[in-house]
């Protein structure tokens, strides 16, 4: 008889739960969206309750879809939005305040001032990260302050915190086990990467009580257990990883120099740097890979904020195409850019640039500039500044083997080939390209005995298609160098 790993991937703006048989082949998806609550300039927040909420009500139909198949659901996996932070009440399991989620910027004072008063240079050393609200620490400090009763349920350790991953398994377990895995802790800006600890000088300086912690466990490990009063199983939870890791595994990136960027909204691009963690000198994170047996992999992390929201935004905002697909025939209709570059720092830019300050701008208009050209800039743009990532990694001594893509931008062919023109490497499609998904059902699968080694789970992974760099030097030159005057322009500080 047949098993299914059941995958929960609790994103940031919609709850999944998927079930995976042992070939890593996808069986079942259910979705539900949640609120996106938006109470002041720059603060976004969800309510930890309807998370709670839409996870339960896909893993139930998760559940009844593996029951009616006649495959039973061995283990679950979690993937969670990372940083995003709940803080709840050890009684009652119910959150003090609704969940700071990774875009909030509510602290950006907070951590300006941390960095003005000379702290960034010993978090970076000690967590891998930069001193920016994005990371939990001054999240949770925030809600300790401004929270009714949580400074006072922490004064008497009555006071729990975890990233989405934790207080889901928090209520998964009925209150059982308060625990988080390595890659998520990693996130917070409390937790020390190269001892594998929350460490007391940062819990110091950001005013947080160790009390409040959850423990850190490797990313496949005993999670606990359902608890039969809240899912109507016993079901271990076995793996757990933050979003942007679990892609990685899902892409099977277990080797050192092996790399996948993902194109959704954003763009997140993972670097396996193996056993040993890479110090950026150019503004990218050093975070966790995973952890298994004990043993950390370390990876090297950069973000752009705008990668598929740009065609969004010609999309809904500029009216220019009806529908994102249609930005491909447009693109490959034309022999060049003519000279038009877009740069999509709507938000301001993320790393290797970190210029919160920036803005979006349109380069080299003509009279000749039609819909296509803008959209082509826009598609264009989303390469070069993976190239910039790329860049950063390679300034920073470490040259990735190949590139490994997935998420709703890659389904453009046109985009894909561009981007193994401008990087001028090999860039693979998966077959399989719900990687976040995979990568927890490949973490519980692991624990249960399902797969028997990461060895297996390289084997696994298929490419769908391959796209191999094909320009010349001197063209690409040109472009880059385009670019790199459009971003010049843009910056501010
Ligand atoms: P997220 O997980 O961030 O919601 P997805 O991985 O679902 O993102 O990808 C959705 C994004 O991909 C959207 O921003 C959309 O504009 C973009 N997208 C989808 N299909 C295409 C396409 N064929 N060409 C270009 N962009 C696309």
């Amino acid at each position: 008889m047949a098993q299914f790993i059941l995958s929960i991937d609790q994103g940031t703006t919609s709850s999944r739960a998927m079930l995976f048989d042992a070939a890593g082949d996808a069986r079942f998806t259910a979705q539900r969206e949640f609120t996106q609550y938006f109470p002041a300039d720059g603060w976004v927040e969800h309510d930890a309750d309807e998370i709670w909420a839409t996870t339960l009500a896909v893993t139930r139909e998760a559940l009844a879809y593996a029951a009616s198949s006649g495959n039973p659901v061995a283990a679950i996996g979690i993937t969670n939005q990372r940083e995003t932070t709940v803080a709840w009440d050890r009684a009652t399991g119910k959150p003090v305040y609704r969940a700071i989620v990774w875009q909030d910027r509510r602290t950006a004072e907070r951590c300006a001032a941390l960095r003005g008063a000379g702290h960034e240079p010993a978090v970076s050393a000690k967590t891998g990260l930069l001193l920016d609200p994005y990371f939990s620490a001054t999240k949770l400090a925030w809600i300790l302050e401004h929270a009714d009763g949580a400074a006072d349920l922490a004064q008497h350790g009555a006071l729990a915190f975890g990233t989405i991953d934790s207080f889901l398994i928090w209520r998964l377990t009925g209150g059982a086990v308060h625990a988080t895995d390595a890659t998520n802790a990693s996130r917070t800006m409390l937790f020390n990467i190269h001892d594998q600890a929350w460490d007391d000088e940062l819990l110091a300086l950001f005013s947080i009580p160790s009390s409040c912690l959850p423990e850190v466990r490797d990313c496949a490990a005993d999670f606990g257990h359902t608890d039969t009063g809240v899912i109507g199983e016993t079901l271990p939870i076995a793996g757990v990883a933050g979003d942007q890791q679990a892609a990685l595994i899902g892409q099977a990136c277990f080797q050192p120099g092996m790399l996948k960027s993902t194109y959704g909204t954003g763009c997140f691009m993972v670097l396996n740097t193996g056993t040993t963690p890479v110090v950026s000198r150019n503004k990218l994170l050093t975070t966790v890979a995973y952890r298994l047996q004990g043993r950390t992999h370390y990876a090297v992390e950069g973000s752009i904020f705008v990668a598929g929201a740009g065609v969004q935004w010609l999309r809904d905002k500029l009216g220019l195409i009806d529908s994102a697909p249609q930005s491909e025939a447009l693109a490959s209709g034309l022999s060049s850019n003519a000279g038009v570059y877009m740069v999509p720092a709507f938000t301001g830019l993320g790393a290797p640039h970190w210029d919160p300050h920036a803005r979006g701008a349109l380069f080299g208009l003509t009279r000749d500039t039609g819909v296509a050209e803008i959209v082509r800039a826009t598609l264009e743009s989303v390469a070069y500044q993976t190239g910039d990532l790329l860049s950063a990694m390679h300034s920073d001594g470490v040259r990735p083997v190949g590139l490994r893509i997935d998420g709703g931008m890659t389904a453009n062919n046109w985009f894909c080939q561009f981007l193994a023109d401008v990087l001028d490497v090999s860039v693979e499609r998966p077959a399989q390209t719900e990687t976040t998904a995979l990568g927890a059902a490949y973490l519980a699968g692991l624990q249960c005995g399902m797969f028997d080694s990461v060895a297996e789970l390289e084997n696994k992974w298929r490419c769908e298609k391959a796209f191999t760099p094909g320009m010349d030097e001197a063209q690409r030159a040109e472009l880059l160098r385009g670019w790199a005057e459009a971003i010049a322009r843009v910056i501010r500080s």
